[in-house]
């Protein structure tokens, strides 16, 4: 798909915008391609965990109906340049059309749907975004989430499916009306990603920010995921010229066999950290310079070539999605993929916490 190939440059960029892990990608056809996009968070995860208040874990009630007098929670969001006004429900059920397939089963589409309301509302608690100091969230999937207007777009994005699968979507967003994820009762930063690699990253491998809710756990099925598995080769000059691009100084000589050293690996498995000709980068570094599917790649060389081998797809940190369909397929409910995937949390119904 064309889009990747946008994507992976913008992950360059992505390192320096938003204070807060946040990945997505997106999807305008099943079981295409899709990316995530590290919004990174070096600068400040300061992650959200002063508020002490304890969340209630167990069935939360439902939250306030738009129709029944409470005021609903809006959201503004930056659309194709303009900003728009509509209730925090509106916007989840765009977002969740934009983020996974809707052929998912609905407990994993729920599941989507309480990750990417809360998503919204921690971005919302930050405050002012520099990107976007009008709105709360923008639809562009490289700095927020993306996000398919239902009453105009779902044709566009399902064709024939469109009447069907808009239901699908809206049922999972009513189904979860006002619930979001909390840690120590405050709405986490619910990143996500599309595959992990048998085990998510924690935040603390993948952006160097220790998050407590961000760790690393199993993650079954994400094979199923149709780009679990890549490799990519570039031709020993052609890496050559890519790391001069971003590393004028850098010494490339002798065979290509002698260019990685000191890589270090996660508990997940993902490169933290290596060595190209004596030069540091970070793993999510390389992703993002050879357009990598993800920082779980191992490299092979010949003496005029380089190959990276991933596995997973996104950069593993929080709820995979071919992970959370899985446990869906398997009969687990939303709860149970959240609260797997996002670490000593709750489901807390907005306004409860
Ligand atoms: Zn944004």
């Amino acid at each position: 798909m064309k889009r990747i190939l946008f994507r992976v440059f913008f992950i360059i960029f992505l390192a320096f915008v938003l204070p807060v892990a946040a990945a997505h990608y997106k999807n305008m056809a099943e079981t295409t391609e899709k990316i995530h996009i590290v919004n990174n968070v070096e600068n400040n995860l300061d992650v959200q965990n002063s508020d002490t208040k304890n969340a209630k874990n167990d069935e939360p009630p439902a939250s306030p109906a738009k129709n029944d007098g409470t005021p609903s929670r809006t959201i503004t969001v930056l659309i194709h340049g303009d900003v728009h006004e509509m209730t925090l429900e509106d916007y989840t059920a765009g977002a969740l059309a934009a983020e996974m397939p809707a052929s998912f089963p609905e407990e994993a589409l729920k599941a989507q749907a309480v990750a990417a309301r809360t998503f919204a509302v921690y971005k919302q608690s930050l405050g002012t975004d520099t990107q976007h100091p009008n709105a709360a969230v923008c639809a562009d999937y490289t700095h927020c989430a993306a996000f398919v207007d239902l009453d105009t777009e779902a044709k566009q994005q399902w064709g024939s499916n469109a009447a069907a699968w808009t239901e699908k979507i809206k049922t999972a967003v009513r189904e979860t009306n006002g619930q979001v994820v909390t840690y120590n009762g405050t709405p986490i930063a619910a990143v996500f990603h599309s595959a992990a690699a048998k085990q998510t990253e924690a935040a603390v491998s993948v952006w160097g920010t220790d998050i407590p809710y961000l760790t690393t756990v199993d993650s079954d099925g994400d094979a199923d995921c149709p780009k679990y598995d890549a490799s990519v080769t570039f031709g020993a000059e052609e890496f050559r010229q890519i790391m001069l691009s971003k590393f004028p100084d850098i010494n490339l000589t002798g065979l290509p066999k002698t260019w990685f050293t000191d890589i270090d690996t996660s508990e997940a498995g993902g490169v933290r950290t290596c060595k190209i000709g004596e030069q540091e980068l970070k793993g999510t570094e390389v992703r993002a310079l050879f357009g990598l599917n993800s920082t779980h790649f191992t490299i092979k060389t010949t003496d005029t070539s380089l190959t990276f081998h991933t596995q997973g797809y996104g950069h593993g940190v929080g709820m995979s999605q071919y992970g959370a369909r899985n446990m869906a397929e398997n009969g687990k409910s939303y709860r149970e993929i959240l609260t797997h995937y996002y670490t000593d949390t709750q489901i807390t119904a907005l306004g409860a916490q």
